[in-house]
C-alpha cells in the first residue's frame, strides 16, 4: 500500500490544547523562517466505528477544529444495526439516518470532514482477515499527524470499536518513527462513571495512564451539546440535552482524557 500525498506539518501542532499531548517541539527561529506561509494544518483523524462514537471525545474534537487543525471523523460503518432509542428496523434506512446524524454532529463540532467507510455494522470482524478494513483505513491513519480512537476496551466493549482501534494502531505502528502518526486512545478515568448511570458498565482506565489530556473551552462543550442533539435515533431528548454537560462534569472534568498507544 502506497501512501497518498505528503504528511502535514507536525511541528505547528506544538501550540494550543495539544501542547501537552504532542511530542513535537516548538518551531525554532530557523524553522519558522523556512516554513511555507501556506503550510497545511496538521491532520487529526478520529478513527471510529459508528456515528455517535465521536461523542465521548467530542469536546476535544471541537477544540482541535476551533484551533485550526484539520479534523476528519472516519466512521467504519453507518451504524445500520444500532437502532438505539428509535426502534427503527436494522438496515439501510437506519444507516442513512445515522449517516445524516454523523454529518450533523460533524458540523456542530466544526470539523472539516465526516467520512463513512460503508462497512456493515457488527460485521467488521469479517473484514479483518481479508485486509479490507485495514485497506480502507490505511490512508486516513498513515497520512494523519494524530489519530484519536477507542482504547482496547472499546468503551462499553463493542467488538467493532475494539477492531477499529486495533487496526488503526496496527497501521500506525508499522510506520517509520519519523512518519508515524501519534495514536491516542480515549479513556474514562477510574471513578468518573459512578455519577453517570448510562456509563456504569463502561470500561475505565487508571488515571495514571491517561497522560494525554486535551483541554477544552466552554464553547467546545456547547458544540458537543449541539452534536449530541443530532443523534436523534440513538438517545431520547433528555439524554441528548444533558449528555455534554454530564460528560463535562464526570468523565472529562476539564479535559478529554487520552493515553498514548506507544
Ligand atoms: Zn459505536
Amino acid at each position: 500500500m502506497i501512501k497518498q500525498g505528503p504528511k502535514r506539518g507536525l511541528a505547528v501542532m506544538a501550540s494550543g490544547a495539544m501542547g501537552a499531548a504532542m511530542a513535537a517541539a516548538p518551531l525554532s527561529a530557523d524553522e519558522k523562517r523556512l516554513a511555507p506561509p501556506d503550510l497545511e494544518p496538521p491532520l487529526v483523524v478520529a478513527a471510529l466505528a459508528h456515528p455517535d462514537d465521536e461523542m465521548p471525545m467530542s469536546a476535544a474534537l471541537a477544540a482541535l477544529a476551533r484551533q485550526g487543525y484539520h479534523v476528519r471523523i472516519v466512521h467504519a460503518t453507518p451504524g445500520d444495526a444500532g437502532p438505539g432509542f428509535s426502534g427503527l428496523p436494522k438496515g439501510e434506512a437506519l444507516g442513512a439516518a445515522r449517516r445524516a446524524e454523523a454529518e450533523c454532529a460533524g458540523k456542530a463540532l466544526g470539523v472539516a470532514e465526516v467520512i463513512n467507510l460503508g462497512f456493515r455494522d457488527g460485521e467488521l470482524a469479517s473484514h479483518v482477515r481479508d485486509g479490507s478494513l485495514a485497506r480502507a483505513l490505511f490512508d486516513h491513519v498513515a497520512n494523519a499527524d494524530l489519530v484519536l480512537t477507542w482504547g482496547p476496551d472499546g468503551g462499553y466493549g463493542h467488538a467493532d470499536h475494539r477492531l477499529v482501534s486495533a487496526i488503526a494502531t496496527q497501521i500506525a505502528q508499522a510506520e517509520p518513527a519519523d512518519d508515524r502518526p501519534k495514536v491516542l486512545y480515549v479513556g474514562l478515568p477510574n471513578g468518573t462513571t459512578a455519577g453517570l448511570p448510562p456509563l456504569a458498565d463502561w470500561a475505565t482506565t487508571d488515571p495514571a495512564l491517561l497522560t494525554a489530556g486535551m483541554a477544552y473551552a466552554k464553547e467546545d462543550v456547547a458544540a458537543a451539546a449541539r452534536a449530541a442533539q443530532c443523534h436523534v435515533t440513538q438517545f431520547d431528548a433528555a439524554t441528548r440535552a444533558g449528555m455534554a454537560a454530564a460528560f463535562d462534569a464526570t468523565i472529562w472534568g476539564g479535559k478529554v482524557h487520552f493515553r498514548p498507544a506507544f
